[in-house]
């Protein structure tokens, strides 16, 4: 009670001398998030100076996360919505109409497409490609499993929370560097793993681990998928299993939200093969808490399977 009247207070205040307005020094920024890992970053940045909550839970698959109406309420009265954009959150954007919040749509102050921070990788040479059901259309959005990337999406945070609480920017700023640094910390310490995964064949279900592999230096030799978002046909099957053969691939790398008979298959009629479920974003297994948690957790478990 006592904090709505000070808000009413405020507000009254606010409207007797709008020309005289100052936001209160101790207002948190209110950051709203599409998926965990963009949470954890934004979270990492902002520290005690937001409040951030996320819409997808990190076991989701990212392309196909449920509407909610409770997911609009939270939309409503925030002040930053980021998201990882190239129509990964097609299915959701629509929320951000029912907010009614000019703050957040495209053109507000709050409107963060990260994908414009990033170098995408697999965009259409033609430009937007559907065909045949590709989910990827604008390019590939899984570009968080990246470090490299999460130390820009960090950047880009501090940018924006220090253009909109302009008060904190220099806590912003300090606080991204620890991020990268952290970032950098646990690359650094991932060196041997990373030794034993450089330039080993693996087969991976779905185009998500390319930016992971950019970074881990594995050799992604064919897909599950025929394109990103398809599921494999048996002609498809039979392709991977023997360029897996050929190529001496031993690893099937897919998250925990895709059904893994198919992928058992494969590993049953290749020697020596294995199926490795990992999760792509913070969250997708319990103990992957944060970022560098999760990038630990993929790395050291990807190399234990190809050593
Ligand atoms: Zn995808």
């Amino acid at each position: 009670m006592h904090r709505r009247t000070l808000v009413a207070a405020l507000l009254a205040a606010t409207l007797a001398t709008p020309a005289a307005f100052v936001p209160r020094a101790d207002a948190q920024l209110k950051v709203v998030t599409s998926t965990t890992d963009l949470y954890d970053i934004a979270r990492a940045v902002g520290g005690a100076r937001i409040t951030a909550t996320h819409i997808s839970e990190g076991y989701q698959d990212p392309h196909f996360v449920e509407a909610k109406p409770s997911f609009v309420l939270r939309l409503r009265d925030a002040d930053v919505w980021a998201f990882v954009g190239l129509d990964l959150e097609i299915g959701w954007m629509l929320l951000l109409q029912g907010a009614r919040n000019p703050k957040i749509m495209a053109g507000g102050s709050g409107y963060v497409d990260v994908s414009r921070a990033i170098p995408v990788l697999d965009v259409p040479p033609g430009g937007v490609d559907r065909s045949q059901g590709d989910v990827h259309p604008l390019g590939n959005p899984h570009y968080w499993l990246e470090p490299a990337n999460a130390k820009r999406i960090a950047t880009l945070f501090q940018q924006k929370f220090s253009q909109l609480d302009p008060s904190n920017a220099s806590t912003y700023a300090a606080n991204a560097r620890a991020f990268a640094a952290r970032v950098d910390a646990t690359t650094r310490a991932l060196a041997p793993q990373l030794a034993q995964i450089k330039g080993k064949p693996i087969v991976a279900w779905h185009t998500s681990w390319r930016y992971f592999v950019d970074f881990s230096g594995a050799d992604i030799v064919a897909f599950m998928e025929p394109k990103p978002g398809v599921p494999p046909s048996p002609s498809h099957l039979a392709g991977v299993i023997q360029t897996m053969k050929r190529t001496g691939a031993k690893v099937i790398v897919m998250e925990p939200f895709y059904d893994r008979k198919m992928a058992d298959f494969v590993a049953r009629n290749v020697p020596g093969a294995q199926v490795l479920v990992l999760p792509a974003s913070v969250g997708g297994v319990r103990g992957v808490d944060d970022y560098p948690a999760l990038i630990r957790h993929d790395v050291t478990r990807l190399a234990a399977a190809v050593r």
